[in-house]
């Protein structure tokens, strides 16, 4: 065994970025906590640094960098802590990083994940929502710079773990039918239509089988987060939408499978944790301890599947039409869910108004070819723009 790794931990304080750092402290002589970012949890971040001893930290102002900086000399760490979106870039290309974890949720995690495949680091990508954005430059870059692009997302994780190592051939060269993508249909999964207009942030939270930050949670109780892993797996395993099919399977024991042409279906299985996905992603190839429990198929005892309704949750619809669209649109549909997802977590909305606003703005904006970052972000405040103005008329 050679040094530790250094891993930077893009989101640190968040769900993902606690389960990295699970995995992190349980094996210190293979990695060490490089850097760690925050945004609003920085009690949460300052206690983070004091555990891990980082050799920087990344916060939002620079005001409160200069006061994280001085709380954490104040017990003798030397950890710089750094601030923005500069910051972020700068810790996740350091030369002295080995893999980086992008857990940060939502747009604000495209530039430092892209900053961190340009530099050709190990990427743990958790953060979906950059590679539906900007699908084709993220997998341009990741080509260009030579980076190991290792996905965190669970159902992408098992994907990976099905397909043979020369996959990048291309699915139909290796004898890849088709990839089941697995969801366990959410809170709402056998909630009446005429019910969903009602249902609470809390209720939309309350995950049956995953613990998750808001954001995630709310896309899984309405489908978005399986429309945003549809197009995911599109851009990862160069799929077409049409080779991706949505099985709902409420027991999230099945995190995923690949149908093959010779009738063998491949599955990766596993309760519902995500350190094994992070595990899996931080050692691969090899294999390491994550702290989640064997699997206990006996007391799971039966394995449902069922097919989606995407009538009740029309997000999956507009997700799929969004992939074949091709272009901006998955741009455009991930930009209006984020701000519908905030007002609605905000109760300025209903629950059934989030797909309203997406099909609002995919109807108005018009569909582009996205050839560089300017344009994928101005696409996305284009959106933002048409989200907001739908919320100004409607919600008031
Ligand atoms: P959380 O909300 O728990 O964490 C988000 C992290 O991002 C926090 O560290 C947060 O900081 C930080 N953050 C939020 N906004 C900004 C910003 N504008 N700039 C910089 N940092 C910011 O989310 P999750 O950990 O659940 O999810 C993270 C990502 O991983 C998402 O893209 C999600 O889709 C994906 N994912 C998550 C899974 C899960 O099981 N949780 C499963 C599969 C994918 P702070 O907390 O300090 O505000
Ligand atoms: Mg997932």
């Amino acid at each position: 065994m050679t040094r530790s790794q250094r891993i930077t931990v893009l989101g640190a304080t968040g769900s993902i970025g606690l389960s990295t750092l699970d995995v992190i402290a349980r094996h210190p002589e293979r990695y060490q906590a490089f850097a760690l970012t925050g945004f609003s949890r920085l009690d949460e971040l300052k206690a983070l640094c004091l555990s891990h001893r980082p050799h920087f930290a990344v916060v939002p102002e620079p005001e409160t960098a200069r006061r994280l900086q001085d709380a954490l000399a104040g017990a003798g760490l030397s950890t710089r802590v750094l601030w923005g979106e500069s910051g972020l870039c700068e810790v996740a290309a350091h030369p002295e990083v080995d893999a980086v974890m992008a857990a940060i949720v939502g747009a604000a995690g495209l530039k430092p994940t892209l900053a961190a495949v340009q530099a050709g680091k190990r990427i743990l990508l958790a953060n979906k929502e950059a590679l539906v954005m900007s699908g084709a430059l993220f997998m341009q870059a990741v080509r260009t710079s030579g980076a190991l692009l290792l996905p965190i997302d669970s159902e992408h994780n098992a994907i990976f773990q099905c397909l043979p190592g020369d996959y990048a051939q291309g699915l139909g060269q290796v004898g890849v039918r088709r990839i089941l993508l697995t969801a366990s249909g959410g809170p709402f999964r056998e909630t009446p239509a005429e019910r969903l207009a009602a249902v609470t942030p809390e209720q939309a939270c309350a995950h049956p089988n995953w613990s998750m930050g808001r954001k995630i949670s709310v896309d899984s109780a309405s489908m978005m987060n399986k429309g945003l892993e549809l197009i995911e797996a599109c851009w990862l395993f160069d799929a077409r939408p049409s080779q991706v099919e949505v099985v709902i399977h409420p027991q999230s024991v099945i995190h995923s499978l690949v149908d093959y042409v010779d009738g063998s279906v491949l599955a990766q299985l596993g309760n519902p944790d995500m350190r094994t996905p992070i595990s899996h992603a931080l050692s691969w190839p090899q294999r390491i301890d994550s702290g989640v429990s064997p699997l206990d198929l006996f007391a799971i005892g039966r394995l449902d599947f069922q097919a989606p309704d995407e009538q009740r949750f029309p997000c999956l619809r507009l997700a799929r039409q969004a992939a074949e669209c091709g272009g901006s649109a998955p741009a455009l549909l991930n930009a209006a869910n984020e701000v519908a997802v905030a007002a609605f977590l905000e109760r300025r909305i209903r629950f059934t108004e989030i797909a309203s606003i997406i099909d609002d703005v995919l109807a108005r904006e018009p569909v582009q070819p996205l050839d560089s970052l300017e344009a994928v972000l101005a696409v996305d405040e284009c959106a933002r723009a048409a989200a907001r103005t739908w919320l100004m008329r409607h919600a008031g």
